[in-house]
């Protein structure tokens, strides 16, 4: 392999013998010491020493007339040939750029270099294939003058043209592009002022609708040349799903969490806990309301659990803040994976959170708490310590508000603290009715 982004540099004279090589071109053929074994003497034709093989970037095999020094030596001129090169021993295969040059003169010198380009490669290939496979529309496009370079089938399907038909028309000249010409020229100014990415929210009609549409555009260098990938991703889903103050954890989902704009961002900060990562009190109490109407209308079961990390303060003094947090990640991951169908959880503040669950009633409940409070204390470990949690447990009742709920999950917590810790208190039914 190829050091420090230097080429590999052979001259040879017309019978192969190399006259002369670079460091990087003793690296690449791994003949430090064999220079030496061969008395200084190196022929490029000579096969016995090579342990490569190459293919084209495509996977064919090369045929021996055409590979890349055997070209040079037969004093063609060529630049850039890319070649798969697959050193023996090595699962990965390179990418070398190889170039053959002429001197004149006497005798004539054949000129090989090779220039390692695998990392570039990589990124590219990497790319290429997440693009591909992104079901959401996207191009690539010339900033220069907006030329599409390159489709995916999302975008084939959006404006009803063969990917390949779709290269080289301008991107503001197809429908139902070309009512946004001037969103994706802001962009491409944007890109081309040295922004690497520029997103914007608008609409998009499609022929199943108007779809309230995220455009993303990031710039992107191909074969030299500046370009875009823009990208129109549908969130009307999610956009609705807000207007009902339906805001889950899906809001976590890759695709949003990539392409949020500052508004989505601001949305979910909001809502969501950034140490747990789980839905903050606020994010609870618009779930919990939507729970208790569904649960007062249709007369439905619904208990909350109450979690409170046991001695969480000694936690912190003994091994750390850091390792508290870490702590508290691990229980609320561990909450999330006990959440079935519509539970779910949140960090109530602190060490405390909350487990919701719907339809589920007062013994189902103590049930799902036991089975938690077991899991936390085997597997949650701080040091070489197990973490415990109290929990109570509260079910609705006819006639109950949120906040008597909570005075009775709470005093059912605070029965669970002073019975030892390490358990499941139950709050009695009707106890706080007076
Ligand atoms: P008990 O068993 O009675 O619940 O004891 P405790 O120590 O858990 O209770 P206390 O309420 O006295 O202490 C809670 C501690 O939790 C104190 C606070 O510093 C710590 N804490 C709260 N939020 C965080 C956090 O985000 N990260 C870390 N590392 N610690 C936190
Ligand atoms: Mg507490
Ligand atoms: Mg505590």
């Amino acid at each position: 392999m190829l050091e420090g982004g230097q080429d590999a540099l052979f001259v040879t004279d017309p019978s192969g013998e190399v006259v002369y090589l670079n460091a990087a071109a003793r690296h690449l053929y791994g003949f430090e010491d064999r220079v030496e074994q061969r008395g200084g003497s190196i022929n490029l034709r000579d096969r016995s020493f090579e342990t490569f093989e190459f293919r084209t970037l495509e996977g064919a095999p090369v045929a021996d007339g055409d590979r890349a020094e055997v070209r040079a030596l037969r004093g063609e001129v060529y630049r850039d040939v890319e070649l798969l090169v697959r050193h023996v021993g090595d699962d990965n295969p390179r990418v070398y750029v190889y170039s053959g040059t002429l001197l004149e003169g006497d005798p004539p010198l054949n000129v090989l270099t090779v220039r390692d380009e695998t990392d570039r490669w990589r990124s590219e290939r990497r790319y290429h294939v997440a693009f591909e496979a992104d079901p959401a529309p996207s191009v690539i496009a010339r900033l220069a003058d907006m030329c599409i370079v390159q489709a995916n089938e999302g975008m084939a399907e959006l404006t009803g043209l063969a990917t390949n038909a779709l290269e080289t028309r301008s991107l503001t000249d197809l429908e139902p592009l070309h009512a946004y010409t001037e969103v994706l020229t802001v962009a491409t100014d944007r890109l081309q002022a040295g922004d690497r990415t520029h997103k914007v929210k608008t609409s998009l009609r499609t022929v199943n609708g108007t779809a309230v549409t995220l455009l993303s555009a990031r710039a992107i260098e191909v074969d030299g040349q500046q370009c875009g990938i823009y990208t129109f991703i549908d969130i009307s889903a999610l956009e609705s799903e807000q207007r009902e103050h339906h805001v889950t954890q899906d809001l976590l989902s890759k695709t949003v969490r990539e392409h949020a704009n500052e508004k989505d961002v601001l949305a979910y900060l909001a809502i969501f806990d950034p140490l747990t990562r789980i839905p903050n009190r606020r994010g609870l109490d618009v779930r919990l309301a939507e729970e208790f109407v569904r649960s007062d209308r249709y007369g439905s079961a619904l208990s909350i659990l109450l979690f409170d990390v046991d001695h969480f303060k000694a936690v912190n003094d003994e091994h750390g803040h850091d390792a508290g947090d870490a702590a508290l990640r691990q229980v609320a991951l561990l909450l999330q994976e006990a959440c079935r169908g519509p539970d779910f959880v949140g960090r109530w503040g602190g060490e405390e959170f909350i487990m919701i669950l719907p339809e589920t009633g007062l013994e189902a409940a103590r049930d799902v708490a036991s089975r938690v409070r077991a899991r936390v204390a085997d597997e949650v470990l701080v040091g070489a310590a197990n973490l415990t949690v109290s929990v109570g447990v509260a079910s609705l009742e006819a006639g109950d508000s949120t906040d008597r709920l909570f005075k009775r999950v709470d005093r059912a917590l605070y029965a669970a603290k002073t019975r030892g810790r390490n358990r499941v208190e139950v709050a009695p039914a009707g106890h706080d009715h007076a």
